[in-house]
């Protein structure tokens, strides 16, 4: 079992890490399902993504994870981003940054008006985490905090991957 942290590291900033696995799930094959719509690899599948949504109760903010799932735009190649996942991640708990979000206006963000980009890593991650941990990142760009709940994966931060 390894432990997933997720955490905000500045109020603008909200990061998801998991611990240092000893397995890269991905592996080298291809996996069935359709994939998001990005030049990113280390993504979940579309249905992936949507299916990690199911766990969420609040209709709109749920929606709004679904819609993003296919619409989000996924943002991984520059330095830029890589430097701030390398400068997230914390080495003391052993935890890599997954992806976070940056919400790139002071107009609130909320289900009916998300961010429409989220930054991601390119960490290598079970495929379970990283569908949890981009409808955990797609919640935040749909307004959602953590302690909100509404069944968003890993509401306190942390979740574990099977
Ligand atoms: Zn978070």
């Amino acid at each position: 079992m390894r432990r997933v942290t997720l955490r905000g590291k500045k109020l603008t900033v909200i990061g998801l890490a998991w611990s240092l696995g000893l397995m890269n799930a991905s592996g080298g094959c291809a996996h069935p399902g359709t994939p998001m719509h990005s030049s990113c690899r280390e993504l979940p599948t579309l249905e992936e993504c949507q299916a990690a949504a199911q766990t969420i109760a609040h209709d709109c903010l749920r929606q709004c994870v679904e819609l993003q799932c296919s619409g989000v735009k996924i943002n991984c190649q520059s330095e830029a981003i890589q430097k701030n996942c390398r400068e997230n991640n914390n080495a003391s708990e052993g935890l890599i940054s997954l992806g976070y979000v940056i919400r790139f206006s002071n107009r609130p963000t909320s289900c009916n008006n998300p961010s429409t980009e989220i930054n991601w890593c390119e960490e290598p991650a079970p495929r379970d985490c990283r569908a949890k941990a981009m409808a955990h990142e797609l919640a935040h760009a749909c307004g959602w905090s953590h302690g909100q709940g509404y069944g968003v994966p890993a509401d306190d931060g942390k979740l574990s991957c099977e």
